[in-house]
């Protein structure tokens, strides 16, 4: 088959052709065109859940739904922030996305959301950091803080000499670490300690984000996920009253955090937080977000897809004999980012699958 059009990141015009489930340039003869478009590399949603909702462990047909709805939003990598499901056998399947899977959430003992993580104490960190690495494909997911109620606000899950023990523990196996970061206090716990990732990353400060830009620490700020803290700070405020005003005010800020981070050049990847208390299948509206709060629109989808398919190991560009993971589109995206809620063809693995 045949796609042709401008292919980004370049924009250059070209005609992909696609054998065996990779692109080439060479003509093959008798191709049938299936799309012709702005042609993008697999998109990325590069924090999401697979096998989870609000509840905890989904079955096998909805986590089939999960994967289904974020591969026709053209989001054919997946980085699985952390899931209590067993979920390799969607790495069997060829018609979902492609997964990284980080294993389970790792949390202090009834600090997080029930029936998400292992729950443990600072002494069990590393036996449980070295379990996950083992299990999942490359990365440990922490819970890096949450709300500690005897002190009622977010406070760190661990001690610090326990957050270092496990990223070298992870390291030491050859897996990166990410951590869900809310508040300011634990952030340069896990930078020092040369964390890989920080998922959501609102209580970043500016030396704190000098530090990220000289180790090259990534962020996945997941805006969609930011604009429900007004909610979370309501739902807590009669209990916990500091955790509410702790939450409004990381609200308040997080555009100016999130743009300082970026302007100072932390590598931002666009996620969406799917399989929480979000739907699937957003990817465009995290695109969108992130260019609302003043990323230009090209390096937020350079941030889910050529850019986050580079930093997770794959391919940036759609060369000879990349993958064929791609989504057209019948405008260019850059121009437009509204385009990217309708995507005019998917192909994943070479095979159109919307
Ligand atoms: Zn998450």
């Amino acid at each position: 088959m045949r796609v042709s059009g401008p292919v980004l990141p370049d924009g250059e015009p070209r005609d992909l052709y696609v054998v065996d489930g990779r692109i080439t340039l060479e003509p093959q003869p008798g191709a049938e065109t299936v799309a012709s478009g702005w042609v993008v590399p697999g998109l990325v949603d590069a924090h999401c859940h697979i096998g989870l909702d609000e509840q905890g462990e989904v079955d096998q047909e909805t986590t089939e739904e999960q994967a289904v709805a974020d591969r026709d939003a053209g989001a054919l990598l997946l980085r699985d922030c952390g899931s209590p499901a067993d979920t390799r056998w969607v790495q069997d399947r060829d018609d979902l996305p492609r997964l990284i899977r980080m294993g389970r959430h790792i949390a202090r003992t009834r600090r997080y959301i029930r029936n998400y993580a292992h729950e443990v104490e600072p002494d069990e960190l590393t036996t449980y950091v070295e379990q996950e690495a083992r299990r999942g494909d490359g990365w440990v997911k922490l819970v890096g803080d949450w709300i500690e109620r005897d002190a009622g606000d977010l406070k760190p899950s661990f001690p610090p000499e326990a957050f270092a023990a496990a990223i070298a523990t992870a390291h030491a196996l050859g897996a990166k670490v990410t951590a869900h970061c809310f508040g300011v206090e634990v952030l340069p716990m896990l930078i020092d300690a040369g964390i890989d990732c920080i998922e959501h990353g609102t209580g970043l400060t500016p030396d704190l984000i000098d530090a990220m830009v000289e180790s090259r620490t990534a962020l996945v700020p997941t805006a969609m996920q930011l604009n429900q803290f007004p909610k979370y700070a309501d739902q807590a405020a009669e209990k916990f009253p500091a955790y509410a005003a702790t939450m409004r005010d990381l609200h308040a800020r997080r555009r100016d955090t999130i743009m300082a981070a970026y302007e100072a050049g932390v590598p931002i990847f666009a996620g969406t937080d799917a399989g929480g208390v979000l739907p699937h299948g957003e990817i465009a509206g995290e695109v969108r977000e992130l260019a609302a709060y003043g990323i230009p629109a090209e390096d937020a989808l350079g941030a889910a897809s050529w850019r986050a398919r580079e930093w997770l190991g794959w391919n940036a560009t759609l060369d000879e004999g990349a993958p064929a993971d791609l989504v057209v589109f019948d405008a260019d995206p850059r121009q437009d980012l509204t385009v990217l809620a309708s995507p005019a063809r998917v192909i994943l693995r070479g095979t159109v699958v919307a």
